[in-house]
């Protein structure tokens, strides 16, 4: 069997065959990887194949433009460009360092959660000036 071939069947069983976005396991699903599935898909490390089903491939390909957009759009109506880069800087980070100890899918929904709980956004700006202050206080001694 080939490499290929062996790596597409550990992500069908991996998955148990429900759409790694919405659980879904009675839809019919297929390999996916960055808006490309099936035969289209080459050279992907098995560990990045997800299985998808028709709907969220639907949401992932046709419908993730606008969503980008929208994104794009809240940021340059509400935020600096430094504020902008940081948070790009951020998302480069842990994805060049590996550094998410969850999926990306539950980091950004504990993500967006935590900025639409106000107490939880208190909360963790409060634990950020604590730190920067720490921080300050160290580079000072
Ligand atoms: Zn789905």
């Amino acid at each position: 069997m080939s490499t290929k071939r062996k790596a597409w069947m550990n992500a069908f069983k991996r998955s148990e065959c429900a759409c790694h976005i919405c659980s879904d396991n009675e839809s019919t699903v297929q390999l996916y990887y960055r808006g490309k599935t099936g035969n289209e898909i080459c050279d992907v490390a098995e560990s990045k194949l997800r299985v998808i089903c028709d709907d969220c491939l639907l949401e992932e390909t046709e419908r993730r433009p606008p969503n980008e957009q929208a994104l794009l759009h809240e940021l340059g109506e509400h935020f600096s460009a430094q504020d902008i880069n940081q948070l790009a800087g951020a998302f480069a980070y842990v994805n060049h360092f590996n550094t998410l100890q969850h999926m990306p899918d539950v980091v950004m929904s504990a993500l967006s959660w935590a900025i639409e709980t106000p107490e939880i956004q208190k909360r963790i700006v409060d634990d950020y000036f604590v730190w920067l202050k720490e921080t300050r206080n160290q580079t000072l001694k």
